[in-house]
C-alpha cells in the first residue's frame, strides 16, 4: 500500500505535482501495487468534472504527460519506432514503449534498440520471412489471420498506463501500408485510448505503385485510425538527392519534432512548465480525425543566457540552426516575447511535415520546448492567438515545456487538415493507375477523400 497517495487534493490543477510533493514520479511509477490501483479508481470520477475517457492512470494520479505506445509496422515504421525507443532510452525518460512488426526477418534484425521479444514476424507460413514486396493487399490479409498475436505481443509489453497508441508505417510499401488500418481497428475494438498513424507518404519518384498503395492504405486508415499525422517524403528530400539516401536524415526530422511533442509535460530538472501540455490537451487537439501536419522551428538562446550544461534533449538540432542562428540574433535579442512569436511563426509557414494549406486546419496546438527563462507566456499567449487567426477553426492549444537546452524549439500541430494538395496529387496518381470502379466512401471524417475514386483496402 501506498497510503499517501490516496490522500492528495481531489481537485486537480496543471501544477499539481508542483503542490503535491508526496506525488512522486516514482511512486506512480510503481506499476501493479495496490496502492497505484486505488488511486486510479479515487481519482477518475473527480478528475476536473472531466469525461473520464482516455484517462490513464498516470494522468489520473496528476502526473500529465502523454504515454504513448508505438508500433512500428514495416521496414520504414520499425526504424522510425527503433529510433524513438533509442531517444527513450538515451534521455532516460521512459515515455515511450512498444513493438515492431513485419513480414520481412532482414529488417526487423536491423534494428539496434527494441528488444529481440519485442519484434515480431508474421506471415511467416505465407512469405517464410522474405516480406511481402509491396502487395499491400497481402500485408492486410497476413495481419488479420495473425493480429491476435500481435494483440498479445503488445500486451505482453504493458498497456496499463498508456494514453495512446501510435502506428508508425510507411504507406507505399506492403507490410505497413496493408497491415496498419488492419491493426488500427483492432486495437480500437479493444482499447478505449485513441490510436494514431504516423504515415509516410511516398515520393512520386518511387512510382506509381508506392503511390496507388499510399492512397489506398491512406483511405482506408482515415476511417480507423483517431488520427493521422503524415510526413511527406518528397517534400523533404533534397533537391538531387535520392530518396533512399535521405531516410536517415528525414528519419531524425521525424522523430525531433515528435519527440518534443509527445514528451511535453514532462516532468524534468526544471520541474514541470508554467503552462503544461499535457496528454489531454494533445488528445482533444487530434480529436476531429483526418489528416494532421506538425511544423517545428529553431533558436538558439542568447548567448549570455546560455546554460552551462547543455541537455541531450535539443543538442541533436544544433546542425539544423547554425544557419540561422546568425541571422536572428539582431531580431531577438532580449525579447522573450517577440522571440516567441516569431519562432512560432515560423514553424507555422515554415516547411510542414506535410505540406498543406494551413488555413483550413481545424485544431491546433503550439508548444514551446527551451529553457525556462525562454519561455515567454505573453509570447505563447499571443502566438496561440496568432495561430487562431490563421486557421479555420477557433481551438488552438498551448504551452511549454521546459528542458536545459542552448535552444528554443516550437512545435505546432494542425489537425484535422482541410485540403493538402499533395494528397490530391497522390490520389490522382493512383487513379490513373488502378482500373477499379468508383464506390462511395462510407468514411467521414476527411472531406478530401470523398470525390475519389480509390478503393479502400477494406470497409
Ligand atoms: P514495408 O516494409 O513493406 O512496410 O515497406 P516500407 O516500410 O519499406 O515502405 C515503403 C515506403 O516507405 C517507401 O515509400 C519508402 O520511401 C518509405 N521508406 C522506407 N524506409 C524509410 C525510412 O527509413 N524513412 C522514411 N522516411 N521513409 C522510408
Amino acid at each position: 500500500m501506498v497510503p499517501e497517495l490516496i490522500i492528495l487534493p481531489i481537485v486537480l490543477t496543471k501544477r499539481r505535482i508542483k503542490k503535491a510533493p508526496a506525488l512522486t514520479i516514482d511512486k506512480i511509477e510503481a506499476p501493479g501495487s495496490l496502492g497505484y490501483k486505488k488511486v486510479f479508481e479515487l481519482r477518475t470520477d473527480k478528475f476536473l468534472g472531466e469525461k473520464t475517457d482516455n484517462i490513464s492512470h498516470n494522468q489520473a494520479a496528476g502526473c500529465h504527460f502523454m504515454k504513448i505506445f508505438f508500433i512500428g509496422f514495416g521496414q520504414a515504421g520499425g526504424k522510425i519506432v527503433d529510433m524513438f525507443l533509442s531517444q527513450d532510452k538515451r534521455l532516460g525518460t521512459n515515455s515511450f514503449r512498444g513493438i515492431v512488426v513485419n513480414t520481412a526477418r532482414t529488417d526487423l534484425m536491423g534494428l539496434k534498440t527494441v528488444p529481440m521479444r519485442d519484434r515480431i514476424l508474421i506471415g511467416q507460413t505465407v512469405v517464410k520471412g522474405h516480406g511481402v514486396g509491396t502487395d499491400n493487399a497481402a500485408g492486410a490479409k497476413i495481419t488479420l489471420d495473425e493480429v491476435d498475436g500481435v494483440m498479445s505481443a503488445i500486451d505482453r509489453v504493458g498497456t496499463h498506463d498508456v494514453d495512446a497508441f501510435m502506428i508508425v508505417a510507411g504507406l507505399g510499401g506492403g507490410t505497413g501500408s496493408g497491415g496498419t488500418p488492419v491493426l488500427a481497428r483492432e486495437l480500437k475494438k479493444i482499447y478505449q485510448e485513441p490510436v494514431y498513424v504516423l504515415g509516410i507518404l511516398p515520393a512520386p519518384e518511387e512510382g506509381r505503385l508506392y503511390s496507388y498503395n499510399a492512397a489506398r492504405s491512406l483511405k482506408t486508415i482515415i476511417n480507423e485510425a483517431d488520427n493521422t499525422f503524415l510526413f511527406d517524403n518528397s517534400a523533404w528530400k533534397n533537391e538531387g538527392e535520392s530518396v533512399k539516401t535521405a531516410f536517415q536524415r528525414l528519419n531524425d526530422e521525424i522523430v525531433r519534432r515528435f519527440g518534443i511533442l509527445f514528451r511535453a509535460g514532462e516532468p524534468g530538472k526544471f520541474g514541470v512548465g508554467e503552462m503544461v501540455v499535457d496528454s489531454s490537451e494533445i488528445i482533444n487537439t487530434l480529436r476531429g480525425g483526418g489528416i494532421t501536419t506538425v511544423g517545428y522551428a529553431i533558436s538558439s538562446v542568447s548567448s549570455k543566457k546560455k546554460q552551462k550544461n547543455v541537455g541531450a534533449f535539443i543538442t541533436s538540432i544544433k546542425d539544423t540552426i547554425i544557419r540561422r542562428d546568425h541571422e536572428e540574433e539582431g531580431l531577438l535579442g532580449e525579447d522573450r516575447t517577440a522571440k516567441v512569436i516569431s519562432l512560432v511563426r515560423r514553424a507555422m509557414l515554415g516547411r510542414l511535415t506535410l505540406p498543406c494549406d494551413y488555413s483550413t486546419a481545424e485544431r491546433a496546438l503550439v508548444l514551446v520546448a527551451g529553457p525556462p527563462d525562454e519561455l515567454d507566456r505573453k509570447g505563447i499567449e499571443k502566438a496561440k492567438s496568432w495561430v487562431e487567426e490563421n486557421i479555420a477553426g477557433v481551438e488552438v492549444r498551448g504551452g511549454d515545456y521546459p528542458v536545459n537546452s542552448e535552444f528554443v524549439a516550437v512545435v505546432v500541430v494542425l489537425a484535422s487538415i482541410g485540403n493538402a494538395p499533395r494528397i490530391r496529387e497522390l490520389l490522382e496518381i493512383a487513379k490513373e493507375t488502378k482500373d477499379d470502379v468508383y464506390k462511395p466512401d462510407r468514411g467521414k471524417k476527411s472531406t478530401m477523400f470523398e470525390q475519389e475514386s480509390i478503393e479502400p483496402l477494406f470497409e
